[in-house]
């Protein structure tokens, strides 16, 4: 937990959300704003603020954070039409919570450039 983070306060079920699933180490949930029909939040339960935070002792934990979205994404049906992973980091990159998650999300076609 690190003090103050939305994300760590839902980990806690301080802050309450719609759970997708939970582990030891993960935790995801549908995005408050949804920007497609789909859209899931998957966040390590460890506090790291920023994707470019992550040090080389995180790689298997992210790596198994990569494996358990494409487990979300197909339990919730997105497998065979796809869906888009993001990761905002920073003012430019958008990013609002300090807390790395990964968006998924599906259930519509994507657009590119990203805005
Ligand atoms: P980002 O802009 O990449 O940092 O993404 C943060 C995401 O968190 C946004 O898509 C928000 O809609 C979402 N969000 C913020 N507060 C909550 C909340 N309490 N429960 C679920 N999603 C949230």
């Amino acid at each position: 937990m690190s003090g103050g983070c939305l994300f760590c306060q839902i980990v806690e079920g301080a802050v309450p959300c719609d759970e997708v699933y939970s582990d030891d180490d993960f935790f995801a949930f549908r995005d408050i704003n949804p920007q497609a029909p789909t859209h899931i939040l998957i966040i390590p339960k460890k506090h790291i603020a920023r994707i470019n935070e992550a040090e080389a002792g995180d790689a298997d934990l992210l790596g198994r954070m990569m494996l358990k979205a494409n487990e979300i994404a197909d339990s919730e049906g997105l497998s065979d039409d796809g869906f888009r992973y993001i990761i905002n980091s920073g003012i430019d990159g958008g990013q609002s919570v300090y807390h790395i998650h990964l968006h998924i999300c599906g259930g519509r076609q994507m657009m590119w450039p990203p805005g």
